[in-house]
């Protein structure tokens, strides 16, 4: 990969740079541990800018369809991963301190680096958005299939609903 692993985050924010490219999905190794084939692309875009009170930010947008496991037939699933996250950049300590975090809605901040590792930033962002269940979507899984075709059992649901009529 040609870009740089590291950029100065206030620079970049202060400059509204943008960064954008694909990477392999294999060269996130932790990622690369919870799909059943690395195979494949992540696009991403980070954007910098100056928002309220000349707050610095990052912006992150993520983008790649991962190969899973599904959790109901335990074949491979492809899952459409998208992420969007925001940081919000403090350029020292007391100013991060000094910070109403919950109430500025500034949730998501920290310190800013000079040598902020962007490639790692991304694997976070993407490991945190992992399902912790992932299924096939769109009534695509073959377990559910069958499942709905040869299943009798009672909606759970539907059994609480008639023994709250009865009381
Ligand atoms: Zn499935």
């Amino acid at each position: 990969m040609s870009e740089q692993a590291v950029i100065d985050c206030l620079a970049f924010a202060q400059d509204a740079r943008v960064l954008e490219g694909v990477a392999a999905l294999q060269d996130f190794t932790r990622l690369r541990d919870a799909l059943t084939n690395p195979a494949g692309a992540l696009r991403y875009r980070i954007t910098g800018g100056v928002g309220h009170m000349r707050r610095r930010f990052l912006k992150l947008e993520l983008q790649a369809d991962l190969e899973l496991q599904c959790q109901r037939c335990l074949q491979d699933c492809t899952w459409p991963l998208v992420v969007k996250a925001q940081i919000w950049l403090a350029r020292h300590e007391d100013e991060l301190a000094a910070w109403d975090r919950e109430a500025d809605g500034l949730e998501d901040a920290m310190l800013a680096d000079e040598q902020f590792d962007w490639m790692e930033w991304i694997e976070e962002e993407m490991l945190l958005a992992l399902p912790t269940a992932p299924i096939h979507l769109d009534n695509a899984c073959p377990a559910s299939i069958i499942g709905a075709v040869s299943s009798k059992r009672p909606n759970p649901f539907a059994v609480l609903a008639a023994l709250k009529q009865k009381n």
